[in-house]
């Protein structure tokens, strides 16, 4: 993937390849990055699209149907530490054919068709996700 890193190293601009998903893609930008904690942003389309919904009341992840393709109009994520690991956290809006939005937790399944990302990694300590019984998802600690 071609990747445009900033002059201090902790930056980077990135164009993801056709047909990676992109859950997956932008976890190795992150990790070409050396990325361990830090934001990112990108635009762009997909081919598939896989989004969840957080359901509060039943505490877990409901599956949206997204047939078609879609433009990513906004995503926006971050990178923290989760069983000592790096892990990806993005939510999407994207627009169909005619312009109507859908939104929510970008899943695994999701398959780019061209994104251009920037990725933002923080030069402190890093948040770590732990368990957090009452909401039912692991949390910034
Ligand atoms: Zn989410």
């Amino acid at each position: 993937m071609p990747l445009f890193r900033s002059a201090s190293g902790d930056a980077a601009m990135v164009r993801l390849e056709t047909g990676t998903d992109l859950l997956e893609a932008l976890g190795e930008a992150a990790a070409e990055l050396g990325m361990r904690a830090g934001a990112i942003q990108l635009i762009g389309a997909v081919s598939e699209l896989a989004l969840a919904y957080y359901d509060q009341d039943a505490a877990e992840y409901r599956d949206l149907r997204t047939p078609g393709h879609w433009e990513i109009a906004s995503g926006l994520g971050n990178v923290s530490l989760r069983d000592g690991e790096p892990f990806v956290h993005v939510h999407l809006v994207c627009t169909g054919a005619d312009g109507h939005a859908v939104g929510g937790h970008l899943t695994a399944g999701t398959t780019v068709f061209m994104v251009e990302a920037f990725l933002q990694a923080l030069d402190g300590e890093p948040p770590v996700r732990t368990r957090n019984e009452r909401i039912g998802l692991d949390v910034w600690h």
